[in-house]
């Protein structure tokens, strides 16, 4: 079964009208819920507007459309690494590396990055938060764990080390599972 669903681009045609989007221009982005996953819509605001349609948006937003660069902006290593990273993970939709997913993500937005775009709360009370890709317009949708306050240093360390690549994703998976054990013994100094 496939996993990516998590991950939807963002088109470069109108979703409504089949017209190209304009460079720099605004655009309504749209989920929609189906069976297997979201389909996405992007569309002029004008479309969007007056094209009837019989179904409520998951989640909708207004962002801008930038026209793909074809020579790669220079940016620093590190922040490509790390979206490079994200989408890696959310390809593997791995439970044991929720955590990593979410700080990840938080991390992306804080550098400017990600850019959040809706949180949902679902029926079984997990939250889903909806980041857009500023530059390259890329949808996540990424489960809120809701990490403790006393985990979130360690969840940071994974991150960078990740990043550093001194730990591989089946390492740090390895020790996800080893931190969802029920309660920690306290420790006696
Ligand atoms: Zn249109």
């Amino acid at each position: 079964m496939s996993q990516e669903w998590n991950i939807r681009s963002r088109g470069h045609f109108c979703s409504l009208c089949q017209k190209p989007l304009v460079d720099k221009s605004p655009v309504v982005s749209a989920l929609r819920e189906v069976a297997n996953g979201y389909e996405r819509f992007d569309c002029h605001p004008e479309c969007w507007k007056t094209t009837p349609r019989d179904w409520e948006p998951f989640s909708l937003w207004d962002g801008v459309y930038f026209a793909p660069v074809k020579e790669a902006k220079k940016e620093p290593l590190k922040k490509e690494d790390a979206g490079e990273l994200l989408r890696q993970l959310v390809t593997l939709d791995d439970p044991a590396m929720k955590n990593v997913v979410y700080v990840l993500a938080v991390m992306l937005e804080r550098s400017k990055i990600l850019v959040e775009r809706d949180a949902k709360t679902l029926d079984d009370g997990t939250i889903r938060r909806v980041y857009e890709d500023r530059r390259q317009g890329d949808t996540f949708v990424i489960l809120d764990p809701r990490i403790r306050l006393e985990n979130l240093a360690e969840v940071q360390q994974q991150v960078v080390a990740l990043l550093s690549g001194t730990k591989t994703l089946g390492e740090v998976a390895g020790e996800e599972e080893h931190g969802e054990k029920p309660e920690a013994q306290p420790e006696t100094t």
